[in-house]
């Protein structure tokens, strides 16, 4: 159940809330926003029921989460998560960029893209330090050494840095480094990796297995969330089809769908759902046109020289030219319905 408490609920009305349910077994979260003040009782109906709750001072109602994600559903929060990466909130009014190379080769490959990315106002550096690579024999990332030159490129640009955590074992020394951590596709339904991304300290970006159903990638969120994480940010990345012509297909019309059932922030991930340089920019825009929260897009200096997913990285020259569309785009998206334009 969400239990909605009174704005002018004073510590003590919400202290006694939580004894009740602490004292029935129920665990629970508190959601503070500036807006609002609620309890998240995922499984507290089985236990108590509402009439027992809604008496009590300081309590305004009691909503039942009737949705199986009971952390991630749209019921479980008074409105939409807005995560804060370094100052840059994903799910709020304003489109944000997330890019970079595929994988941090360098100093020179990574502070040359870093430097073009920031210069088109992008805020959000993303760049793998561990690799999750289909074959063991490709390149697997420079880990420690790939870590050390993100927080370079932090230090040097200003840019937040969004990097993926690929095994509990390394997990500590990506936490540290990174402003945002990614759970990759592959890595989806690694619960105990779920699991210690939700005791993580930083913001959590989960993208969507390659053959998962949104029933299972909600299913994952809820793994991280009920570990306690709340800054949790969904993001399609394509799904294996029967489509030959590119690398996977992007499901556009999950972005809606997900926006649906959850109060999550959605982005989109074109680069590794195309896989092909030349389709990148209109599936960002179309990922853009169906209400994502974000991109997240991997561009590179010199991308026949890419130790990782050179093929779908955008040229320097093409990113920029993506930044402008997309914000065009979401520009219009945000047009007051009244001007006739969309309805
Ligand atoms: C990546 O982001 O570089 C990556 C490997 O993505 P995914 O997990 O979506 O395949
Ligand atoms: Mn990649």
């Amino acid at each position: 159940m969400l239990i909605l408490m009174e704005p002018s609920a004073t510590p003590d009305q919400l202290r006694e809330v939580l004894a009740l349910l602490e004292a029935a077994g129920i665990r629970s979260q508190v959601n503070e926003s500036p807006e609002s003040l609620s309890i998240v009782a995922p499984h507290a109906s089985q236990a108590l029921k509402p009439d027992r709750i809604e008496p009590m001072a300081g309590v305004r109602r009691v909503v039942p989460i009737t949705s199986p994600y009971k952390l991630a559903s749209a019921d479980a929060a008074t409105g939409r998560t807005v995560v804060d990466v370094r100052g840059v909130r994903i799910g709020g009014p304003d489109l944000v960029l997330v890019a970079g190379p595929c994988g941090v080769e360098s100093r020179e490959q990574l502070f040359t893209v870093a430097r073009y990315v920031a210069e088109a106002g992008v805020k959000l550096l993303r760049a793998g330090a561990f690799k999750p690579r289909t074959s063991p024999y490709a390149f697997q990332g420079l880990g420690l050494e790939g870590l050390r030159l993100l927080e370079e490129a932090r230090a040097e640009f200003g840019l937040g840095i969004v990097t993926e955590a690929t095994e509990v074992e390394t997990f500590d020394d990506v936490e540290r480094s990174a402003d945002m951590i990614q759970i990759g596709a592959r890595n989806m339904q690694n619960f105990a990796l779920l699991r210690r991304a939700g005791r993580a300290g930083k913001p959590v970006l989960l993208k969507r297995g390659p053959s998962a159903t949104l029933d299972e990638w909600l299913y994952a969120a809820e793994y991280v969330l009920g570990e306690g994480n709340r800054d949790l940010v969904l993001c399609e990345r394509g799904i294996r089809t029967w489509s030959d012509h590119a690398r996977n297909t992007l499901d556009v019309s999950v972005v809606p769908a997900a926006k649906a059932l959850t109060h999550l922030p959605v982005m989109v991930d074109p680069s590794h759902a195309v896989g092909r340089r030349d389709l990148v920019i209109p599936c960002a825009l179309a990922g853009v046109a169906a209400g994502a929260d974000g991109l997240l897009v991997e561009t590179h200096c010199q991308p026949e020289k890419a130790l990782s997913d050179g093929p779908q990285a955008l040229l320097p020259s093409d990113f920029i030219r993506l930044v402008e569309q997309a914000h065009g785009i979401h520009r219009v998206l945000q047009l007051p319905t009244a001007t006739g334009l969309w309805m």
